[in-house]
């Protein structure tokens, strides 16, 4: 369904992405792990432009873009088929949590607003949050911020939903309910890409390991077989310290 092809990406002279090369079928939860500044959030974002990388393709179903002369409408579509949550949670603190959801639906997709909140509805209450569509940001708590973060995503139906470290800036106490929902996620066949460190949820939901160092990916494979016999001594280091 999506296809990396030899992503590369610098920043100045410091390459990020060596060459990534990434497969997601439909319904895989793809989880991200490799040690801080390895690339791995860099990639995220250079799968629906958020940056754009130097070099490589993106092959979105029948869409096939060359990053080189991606035109603004195949990076509209692709945008169109993705939806990304980012580890601060991006939400407008001037608006309530309905309005955060339905925001996107009504501006970037053109949906008449009676059908965005009735939709928005049905995503604040997939994420546990039906009784706090009033609410804005400030009151709400970290884990219900980026739920509501987790109902915009799903609230414009992507093909794909990209998590970028969802529970990074969360207390402990609230990734529970974060991860609880992403779980829930899963199990519905919504396929997801995640960035995370949360050792438990790539072991327990992900489909797919892609363990990444120094921009490159370093093996790939079921979270059994990483976890349990990972194959490079990269692998192997890294998951010692974090285990
Ligand atoms: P972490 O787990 O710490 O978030 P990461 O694996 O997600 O790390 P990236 O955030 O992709 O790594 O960063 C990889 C490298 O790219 C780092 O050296 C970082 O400083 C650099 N980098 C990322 N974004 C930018 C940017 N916008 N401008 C310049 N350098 C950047």
């Amino acid at each position: 369904m999506l296809e990396l092809i030899n992503i590369h990406k610098a920043f100045k002279n410091n390459a990020v992405l060596k060459g990534v090369n990434i497969k997601v079928k439909k319904g895989d939860v793809v989880v991200i792990l490799g040690p801080s500044g390895s690339g791995k959030t860099t990639l995220l974002r250079c799968i629906n432009f958020l940056e754009r990388a130097d070099k490589g393709e993106i092959i979105f179903d029948d869409l096939h873009v060359n990053i080189n002369n991606a035109s603004s409408s195949e990076i509209s579509k692709i945008r169109k088929k993705t939806a990304f949550v980012f580890q601060n949670f991006n939400l407008f603190n001037n608006k309530t949590a309905l309005e955060n959801v339905t925001e996107g639906l009504i501006v970037a997709r053109k949906v008449p607003k009676a059908e965005a909140i009735e939709i928005a509805r049905k995503a604040l209450s997939k994420v546990g949050l039906s009784n706090r569509e009033n609410y804005y940001p400030s009151m709400l708590s970290g884990g219900q911020q980026q739920r509501v973060a987790i109902a915009r995503a799903i609230a414009v139906n992507p093909d794909v939903i990209l998590f970028d470290e969802p529970t990074s800036a969360l207390d402990p106490e609230l990734t529970g309910e974060v991860l609880s929902v992403m779980k829930q996620l899963a199990r519905e066949g919504i396929t997801m890409v995640v960035v995370t460190h949360e050792m438990s949820f790539a072991r327990d939901v992900a489909n797919h390991i892609v363990f990444m160092d120094g921009g490159i990916i370093i093996e790939e494979g079921p979270p059994e077989e990483i976890f349990l016999n990972p194959r490079e001594e990269r692998t192997k280091q890294f998951l010692s310290r974090i285990l």
